[in-house]
């Protein structure tokens, strides 16, 4: 077995990364170069299978819990709470190749350099795979690693639906990948998550490695607003109770009220599903997801105010009714800042100088803050692009900064 010395000389095999993430490039390709592996498919499920077939070529044994989140345990020298480190192999509808899938495959290919160098930490350390990150199929985003985290329940992660009304837990099953082993927190030493920036700062400073201080709050609403099916001919126009119109009216109330607190604060409306939604039919339903984030919580919290005072408008002006069915926040959450320093002097080690951070995007690690010391590592992605299938990465700055994160993991699993 190596010393501890050798230790921090061992670093990530760019070669076989880059060809292990072209490998999940291949599954549930996009129209245009991307991935659209939704959580859940018939892709998602090959990609897992794939996954776990790797993990046993290590001796790992993977465990599936009952929300769908895998977990590809290599033995330490002591029965330890383990290290993790993980993210999502799921993808957007039309989504890049290394959102989430970098982190699990780095976490992976950290467990073949251990392997190969004949190293066995003290630690067990696990490989993550968090089921359904993106949201993208069954709203909202991150909900097994809630489930996980005790922020969300069971149940009600099996009753989500997607748009052709199938839910969670059927399709779970579907693909084989309902565990048994209970969706709850067990004893964790730490988790790591690697992910791309998926924001420019990195890029246009040519750095290589981001450490995350701390997120955007954000929060979610998902809005249903209820009218009347009508004619559109001889439906007098104080007689209509068009949803589409309600939906039309807080969307854009929402969009002006990211720009009232621009450029820091940022508002999204990215969905809207409405019935019969046919020519000439006054709609009778309308559903609408919304988000608004700033850095300052306050101002988020703030900015949720306005949403609603703007909701409770655009249903009196529409004459239809509205219900909020479901509400999410994330992003406030504290990363652990003994973990931030380990990442910090680890990289200054490696003749890396990290950038201190803050996410504007929700990723798994804000639900393992909960319940584990937790660190969110950022490399580079070009120009910033993201949840696009032109979404790329350059090889080297990603190998620098994810042998910091081999380093790192590893200094934690010896501890
Ligand atoms: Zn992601």
């Amino acid at each position: 077995m190596l010393q501890n010395t050798d230790a921090a000389q061992i670093e990530i095999n760019g070669d076989r990364l880059f060809d292990t993430l072209n490998q999940s490039a291949q599954i549930g390709p996009g129209r245009a170069g991307g991935l659209r592996r939704l959580a859940l498919s018939d892709a998602d499920k090959q990609m897992r299978d794939l996954f776990v077939r790797w993990c046993e070529d290590l001796g790992c044994v993977v465990r599936i819990d009952q929300a769908g989140n895998m977990f590809a345990r290599m033995e330490g020298r002591e029965d330890l709470p383990p290290v993790l480190i993980g993210s999502h192999l799921d993808t957007q509808m039309a989504g890049g190749r290394f959102d989430g899938i970098l982190g699990v495959l780095t976490g992976l290919e950290i467990l073949r350099v251990l392997k190969e160098v004949g190293i066995t930490p003290k630690r067990p350390i696990e490989v993550v795979n968090w089921a359904n990150e993106e949201g993208a199929r069954s709203a909202p985003p991150m909900t097994s690693s809630a489930v996980f985290a005790g922020v969300k329940t069971l149940d009600w992660l099996y009753a989500l639906k997607d748009d052709d009304g199938l839910t969670f837990g059927d399709e779970l099953a579907r693909i084989g990948y309902k565990g048994k082993t209970p969706a709850a927190a067990f004893p964790i030493d730490s988790y790591f998550e690697f992910h791309i920036e998926q924001g420019p700062e990195l890029h246009n400073k040519s750095l290589p490695l981001g450490v995350v201080v701390g997120g955007y709050k954000s929060h979610g609403m998902n809005v249903i607003f209820r009218g009347e099916t009508a004619h559109s001919g001889p439906t007098a126009m104080e007689n209509r109770r068009n949803a589409l119109v309600g939906a039309a009216k807080f969307i854009s109330a929402v969009n002006d009220i990211g720009w009232a607190h621009a450029p820091i604060g940022k508002s999204t409306a990215s969905r809207i599903s409405l019935w019969p939604n046919k020519n000439g039919i006054l709609p009778d339903y309308a559903e609408t997801t919304v988000d608004m984030r700033h850095r300052d919580k306050n101002v988020t919290d703030q900015m949720v105010v306005q949403a609603r005072e703007a909701l409770t408008e655009a249903a009196r002006v529409a004459q239809v009714d509205y219900e909020i069915e479901a509400e999410w926040t994330f992003g406030d959450e504290v990363f652990d800042p003994e973990l931030i320093e380990l990442i910090c002097d680890t990289a200054r080690g490696q003749g890396i100088e990290p950038l201190k951070m803050r996410s504007q995007a929700g990723h798994d690690a804000y639900n393992l803050c909960h319940v584990a010391p937790t660190a969110l590592i950022f490399c580079p992605c070009i120009d910033g692009i993201t949840h696009n299938e032109a979404e790329n990465i350059a090889r080297e700055p990603t190998v620098q900064a994810a042998t910091v994160v081999l380093q790192a993991v590893l200094a934690r699993a010896n501890r």
